[in-house]
């Protein structure tokens, strides 16, 4: 096979753990005679100081122009504290989303056994857990009309959502669900809210083109609890866009540490694959950054973006014969075994190569 990925490594600890990822696209590569053409972009603060633009013209263009993106984190210290920065490394990440339309954010809850003890859940209630949720990202209060009273007495956020929008990440959720344990859950709040009447109108209409899977409707309250209670009662959830931020990030701490997760973005063209961690400025350069994430990123690179399912595979076993040899990085070491061994984010990297190229 040969596609053309672009690189985004963006901006602190995004730089250090997207090379992890790239190396071992890399040695898929090799080890399975695909030609991956490798070029990169700049966005975020170190486009900024580059070009005065978060997302520069010409990353768009090679965006555009490529078959999957990985890319890394966007952020510094600098716009943190200062809400009235008219330019912002985010501005790029919201951009290329939208231009290339990404309607859906795949976040995968994958638990390795080596890190039950990371969490700070139950290692018994935990165990087995595999999910994967379907975020909804174009519509919803985010996009809606934004309304405040001059004097600051009332402000409005618009809730809405079009046929359209639910239909199209629906069938994405069901098609996953398919190659799954076929049970999908629907998180909505249908009791009160307009916009999930009409998401669980159509999911239930949609669900009618899958009859082999098994669907539940559930409200988020009661997600959100089920969620910490039973985390292994769940396989694919698809959920709206303001329920699945704050769901996705609640079932962040299943895996242990945010250095642990991946996610995709994708839409009907090309999809953008990331770690779902931010630049992290308090250990940027340091050595210190966990990049399995972005690993693992590369890992749904190649199965969700280029349909290379058996390599995706190899790279998640590489993972766990590097946690299962003792390896950790600081944010996954927690002294639970003897065995347990801290290193950086270079020797992570190079463990995990070694394994695969096995
Ligand atoms: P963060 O995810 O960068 O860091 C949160 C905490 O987790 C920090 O203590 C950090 O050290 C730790 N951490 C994160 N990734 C890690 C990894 N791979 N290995 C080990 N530890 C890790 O979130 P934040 O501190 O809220 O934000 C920092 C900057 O990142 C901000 O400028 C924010 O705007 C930006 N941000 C960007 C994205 C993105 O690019 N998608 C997402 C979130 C935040």
């Amino acid at each position: 096979m040969s596609k053309n990925i672009l690189i985004i490594p963006g901006d602190g600890i995004g730089q250090e753990v997207t090379t992890w990822g790239k190396n071992v696209l890399e040695a898929v590569a090799d080890k399975h005679g695909h030609s991956f053409q490798f070029d990169e972009g700049i966005m975020g603060h170190v486009a900024i100081e580059e070009t005065g633009s978060p997302l520069p013209e010409e990353t768009l263009e090679k965006a555009k122009e490529s078959d999957a993106i990985l890319f890394g984190a966007i952020g510094h210290a600098k716009y943190d504290n200062d809400p009235h920065a008219k330019v912002r490394p985010e501005q790029g990440l919201l951009k290329i989303r939208k231009e290339l339309g990404l309607y859906a954010n795949l976040r995968p809850i994958l638990l390795f056994d080596e890190l039950l003890e990371a969490s700070s859940l139950k290692p018994e209630i935990l165990k087995g857990t595999d999910i994967l949720f379907f975020r909804e990202l174009t519509g919803d209060v985010y996009f809606g009309e934004k309304n405040k009273a001059e004097d600051g007495s009332f402000a409005s956020d618009l809730m809405n959502y079009h046929r359209y929008e639910v239909e199209r990440i629906a069938h994405k959720a069901f098609e996953a669900a398919r190659h799954r344990s076929k049970k999908l859950c629907s998180v909505d709040k249908a009791n009160v809210l307009e916009t999930s009447r009409l998401w669980r109108d159509v999911v239930q209409e949609i669900a009618k083109q899958y009859p082999d899977v098994e669907v539940e409707h559930m409200f988020i309250d009661n997600a959100a609890m089920q969620l910490v209670k039973n985390p292994r009662k769940f396989d694919v959830v698809l959920t709206a866009n303001l329920f699945g931020d704050i769901l996705t990030d609640e079932a962040s701490q299943i895996a242990g540490s945010m250095g642990m997760l991946a996610s995709a973005s994708v839409g009907d063209g090309t999809g953008f694959y990331e770690p779902i961690h931010g630049s992290a400025h308090d250990i940027a350069g340091q050595d210190k950054a966990n990049p399995l994430a972005s690993i693992l990123s590369a890992a749904l690179l190649l199965d969700i973006g280029l349909g290379l399912v058996e390599e995706a595979e190899e790279v998640r076993d590489a993972v766990a014969h590097t946690l299962k040899e003792g390896w950790r990085t600081i944010d996954i070491a927690n002294n639970a075994t003897p065995e347990e061994k801290k290193i950086g984010t270079k020797q992570m990297g190079e463990f995990v190569l070694e394994q695969l190229k096995k």
